[in-house]
């Protein structure tokens, strides 16, 4: 530490003496240039009284030509600055070209998606053809008056999406929760037989077709106990014609403010596999609902976009 402080006593000492070196010399240069001055204005003086105007006039000349040198070097100094500025606008411009908005609003998303799915893994269970649910998957059931289960994690926001529903002049029907394998199996052959007996198909044929809108045992989201089938009052037969009744209509549209999902819409069917199911609802929780609404992303979408 005494080393650093001689150190710095010492270019302290050398400063000052340079100061005081460079003072004199001023000073010195100062005086001349006063005596010269006083001079010349004395000159000036007597050439003037002589009516000798010359030295006056080129005095003046002197004068104008310094102040327009003044003047131009004050121009010359104030536009490279302007330059300089200009140039600094044109890197920002340039950098915000480099990093493409559509990118970074992607890397956005992609932010928000991997946080939501952080928040809301247990709910965002993804099952679907490639995807059967987990052997010896569980949840805490809830029983609905109409005797359909549900997981009960969901049961506060149903609640209130149908409280709503019927708020804005809806009636509704309760037509299908959770299924267990059985139940499942049972349904998926139902359809099968129907589409054998009404459309003559084989049986492999109707086992495809069917496949389009029941699922097969293990791959059912209502296995999940997250999916809820509701349509208009007393329609139990799901079809596609259910988008215009107006209590399909106002869930498919309101769903998200309760954490549900409209799990497979119209126009996705090359991404869920399914066709267009207005009545079946998914749970999701509030957040990952909305961020898919408003993000017109399916289930199936939202995985990808995680790089899940
Ligand atoms: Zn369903």
């Amino acid at each position: 530490m005494d080393k650093v402080k001689e150190v710095l006593q010492f270019i302290g000492l050398k400063i000052m003496e340079a100061a005081q070196f460079i003072w004199k010399y001023l000073k010195i240069g100062f005086k001349k240039l006063r005596r010269w001055f006083k001079r010349y204005v004395r000159k000036l003086i007597r050439h003037t009284k002589a009516k000798d105007y010359s030295l006056l006039i080129y005095t003046i000349i002197a004068i104008i030509v310094f102040i327009l040198f003044i003047v131009l070097l004050g121009k010359l100094f104030s536009h490279g600055k302007k330059n300089k500025e200009k140039k600094t606008t044109t890197e920002v411009t340039t950098e915000a070209i480099t990093e493409d908005p559509a990118v970074e609003a992607h890397n956005q998303l992609v932010a928000q998606a991997n946080t939501i799915y952080q928040n809301n893994q247990a709910l965002l269970v993804l099952v679907n053809d490639s995807h059967p649910i987990d052997e010896g998957y569980s949840f805490e059931q809830y029983t609905l008056n109409c005797g359909e289960i549900i997981d009960a994690r969901s049961h506060t926001d149903l609640v209130n999406m149908l409280e709503a529903c019927n708020d804005a002049g809806n009636e509704y029907t309760i037509v299908s929760g959770y299924r267990d394998k059985t139940k499942q199996q049972q349904d998926f052959d139902d359809t099968v037989a129907r589409i054998v007996s009404e459309e003559g198909l084989s049986e492999e044929d109707a086992a495809a077709k069917a496949a389009l809108s029941v699922q097969k045992p293990g791959y059912s989201e209502h296995e999940t106990g997250l999916a809820i089938d509701i349509s208009g009052l007393g329609k139990t037969e799901l079809n596609e014609s259910l988008a215009s009744d107006p209590t399909v209509a106002w869930l498919d549209n309101n769903c998200h403010l309760y954490g549900y999902i409209v799990r497979y819409p119209s126009g996705k069917t090359d991404v869920t596999g399914i066709t267009y199911e207005p009545w079946h609802f998914r749970y999701v929780g509030v957040e990952a609902a909305t961020f898919m609404h408003d993000n017109n992303l399916t289930l199936e979408e939202f995985y990808q976009l995680i790089g899940m």
